[in-house]
């Protein structure tokens, strides 16, 4: 995993054979619009640490849009342009995401604002970047193709294994940079450079934080919360005093702790029981960080973050309510039609972090049959149907009104408590219901 600068002229074979092919093309493309083109950012650091990286990032010194149009009459797709960042978004016919943006210089006019951009050269375009790892690049035009440009000593800080900023002002000026540092760091298992965790923690007690909109604050946190092991940046989030950013009271204790570190292994259960993942990771995580937090700080997170109102609900779910399931749950005596009732309109998130939750409560007989009715309900009874239906009803002379929900459901919950065992059996109650709901409907009571 070492990177190798003494041959950075070979980074490019590491690339798929498809992907250096329409480098090259492009390169050329370049060569005959006379401008130079550049293969930027993360691409580059995982080259050189020999880690996957799909997305392709390009930067044109030039007109980076025109270059983009060209790019696309040449390999007949479209560009999404975005005119004011001088960028555009490329899908190219085998599928794969290309952005290309015209090199530039930014300037902030006040702290955590987004940047007025103006074009500008190659080397002020890697300095506006977040971290010298991030500040490299690889030139694609013919003559130098697969040259490597670092003019912050990227590789030397790739090799030391540490987080760099490029300058005094980088904090103050984008305070996600101070996320994304901590996120590399452990990412990568980096260190944050002495002078950088310095300034770093300066920016994180002021409150330039505090002024990132809602959608850029979620963005860092959900990216955080996404990556392979987010209890050490949530560590660091708390030791820095950042979660306040969230809320005033919010802390990564050794209970919310324990939660997020059973996350996996109630996700590797849920997985296997149901065969796939929970759409919303961070979103799960999110909720175990939330997971001793009262409903009103939940609700005020889920407005800082400006989460949607589906993610609302699922971080509803986050303390209170999950706790009341589990207390539910471990009840002595509970049908399983009542456990049925209680998680059917549970979300999948929810589900999990009641099973993170069941797996750090002290081992008692309570716990274990909170374990044993999940993974009943999980493997069976959610699986059930009745064989009876609506129409079934109406044919067996039930009037329309809202007995047919009523009687399908406890139809359902006679199957799931073993009342009903067949078809016929089925039928037979529910014939019974029809009549019972009948006479009820004629008593003058
Ligand atoms: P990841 O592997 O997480 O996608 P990445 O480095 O590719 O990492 P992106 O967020 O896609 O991250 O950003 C691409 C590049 O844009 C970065 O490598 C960096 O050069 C630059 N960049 C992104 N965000 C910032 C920022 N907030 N400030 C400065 N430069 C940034």
């Amino acid at each position: 995993r070492q990177p190798n600068p003494a041959y950075p002229a070979s980074l490019l074979m590491k690339l798929s054979r498809g992907h250096r092919t329409l480098l090259r093309g492009l390169g050329r493309m370049a060569d005959k619009q006379g401008v130079a083109l550049y293969l930027v950012g993360g691409v580059v650091r995982d080259l050189l640490l020999n880690r996957n990286n799909l997305d392709l990032d390009l930067a044109v010194e030039g007109d980076g849009i025109a270059f983009a149009r060209r790019m696309c009459r040449r390999y007949r797709t479209a560009a999404t342009v975005f005119d004011k960042f001088a960028t555009a978004r490329l899908r190219m016919p085998s599928g794969l995401k290309l952005d290309v943006a015209s090199t530039r210089r930014e300037s902030y006019v006040h702290a955590a604002a987004l940047p007025a951009v103006e074009p500008a050269s190659l080397q002020e375009d890697l300095y506006r970047r977040d971290f010298t790892i991030n500040a490299m690049a690889i030139k694609l035009n013919a003559l130098t193709f697969g040259r490597l440009e670092d003019p912050f000593e990227g590789v030397r800080d790739l090799s030391a294994k540490r987080i760099r900023i490029l300058h005094e002002g980088s904090f103050q000026d984008d305070p996600t940079r101070i996320f994304r540092a901590i996120r590399f760091a452990e990412r990568f298992g980096f260190t944050i450079e002495s002078k950088t965790g310095r300034l770093l923690a300066e920016a994180a007690s002021t409150d330039f934080v505090a002024r990132l909109s809602g959608p850029r604050l979620r963005n860092e946190i959900f990216l955080l919360l996404g990556e392979h092991r987010p209890s050490r940046s949530m560590e660091q989030l708390d030791r820095l005093k950042l979660l306040r950013f969230l809320h005033p009271t919010l802390r990564y204790g050794k209970a919310v702790r324990r939660v997020m570190d059973s996350l996996s292994a109630a996700l590797a259960w849920w997985e296997g029981q149901t065969g796939k993942r929970p759409a919303d990771i961070p979103m799960l995580r999110l909720m175990a960080l939330l997971s001793q937090s009262g409903p009103s700080v939940i609700r005020a997170v889920a407005q800082r973050l400006q989460l949607s109102s589906a993610q609302a609900v699922a971080l509803s779910y986050a303390e209170d309510r999950t706790a009341r399931l589990l207390v539910e749950l471990s009840r002595e005596r509970i049908l399983p039609s009542e456990v049925y009732r209680s998680l059917a309109p549970v979300p999948d998130e929810a589900f999990v972090l009641v099973a993170a939750k069941a797996r750090v409560l002290r081992r008692s007989k309570a716990a274990d049959r909170v374990k044993r009715r999940l993974n009943r309900y999980l493997r069976r009874d959610r699986h059930l149907r009745i064989t009876v239906d609506g129409h079934d009803l109406a044919t067996l002379g039930l009037k329309p009104g809202p007995q047919f929900k009523i009687i399908l459901d406890r139809l359902l919950e006679a199957r799931i408590d073993g009342k009903v065992r067949s078809a016929a059996e089925e039928r037979k109650l529910a014939s019974r219901m029809v009549l019972e709901a009948g006479k009820r409907r004629q008593s003058p009571l």
